[in-house]
Parts: C-alpha cells; sequence; structure tokens
C-alpha cells in the first residue's frame, strides 16, 4: 500500500528535549466552503447515508468529497451539486482516500490487490459492489477521475 502523507521526523533526542517545541506554525488556506457544503449535504437533517456502505448516521460521521479539492479547478469546486458525496469515518473515506476502493459505473469497486489485515480484507469485501447512489450522470466525472488516478 503507498502512502503518500509527508511525515516531518524528528529523532528521539529532539522529541525528549524541552526547548525544542514539537508544535510548528503552518500557513493554511481556510475552506470557507465547508459549511455550505454539508448544509446542501443533510439540510437540517441530523443523520445522513455514507455512499460507499450506504449504512444511514449522524451526519457528524459523514464527510463529504469524491474528488481530491486541491485537484479540482475553479469551475469544480464551485459545482456542489455534484463535487460531493457523504461518506462515513468508519472506514469509507478513509479507504476511498488511499485509494483502495473508488466508484466506478455506479458500484463499489476493490482497488486493493494485496492482502490486508483480516478485518481491512472483510470490510472491503463487504463495500465491493455496494450500489452508489450519488452516482449519477454529472457525479461520474469526479468519481472517475478518482477511479482512474488510484487504478492499477
Ligand atoms: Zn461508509
Amino acid at each position: 500500500m503507498k502512502c503518500t502523507t509527508k511525515k516531518e521526523v524528528i529523532t528521539e533526542t529532539q522529541y525528549i528535549d524541552a526547548a525544542i517545541t514539537l508544535d510548528k506554525l503552518r500557513e493554511s488556506t481556510v475552506r470557507t466552503e465547508q459549511s455550505f457544503l454539508r448544509n446542501e449535504l443533510f439540510q437540517s437533517n441530523p443523520h445522513g447515508t455514507c455512499c460507499i456502505c450506504n449504512n444511514i448516521m449522524p451526519t457528524d460521521f459523514l464527510v463529504a468529497h469524491i474528488k481530491k479539492r486541491s485537484k479540482c479547478d475553479e469551475k469544480e469546486k464551485r459545482d456542489y451539486k455534484n463535487i460531493v458525496s457523504p461518506m462515513c469515518k468508519f472506514g469509507c473515506d478513509e479507504l476511498y482516500e488511499k485509494g483502495l476502493i473508488a466508484v466506478h459505473k455506479g458500484s463499489v469497486i476493490n482497488l486493493n490487490n494485496e492482502p490486508l489485515y483480516g478485518k481491512v480484507d472483510d470490510y472491503l469485501n463487504k463495500l465491493t459492489g455496494q450500489n452508489c447512489k450519488t452516482y449519477n450522470s454529472h457525479s461520474n466525472k469526479y468519481f472517475e477521475w478518482h477511479y482512474l488516478k488510484h487504478k492499477k
């Protein structure tokens, strides 16, 4: 499994040295659209459905995206009716984010081709073939972007 997250590494000596701060200041942009998108997805409904596992759960456990935001152009970012889809924090969002699953032609497919630990394999098998209810002719291009990026 590939991991693309950049990590800063410190030594044990640096870690225990109280003179060295463990926190770093970073400049970041604020995603001003987050609350708007959540409102569009869930309105005032306290529950939503994960588009991968199709479980209904409180919206606090759902995050929203299809195509990686940093890869979207301005027009795509503003395509709010199609660029977001709810995925649960119980595994679906993480597996999608890591490219182990994708939505292709409306169904969840398993892109992983190496054995992982039992629980992860079990979960991947459970998701495979699920019907993605937010897949349609408008959201297709975003799901397809993700699929093509991660397929082997
Ligand atoms: Zn889920």
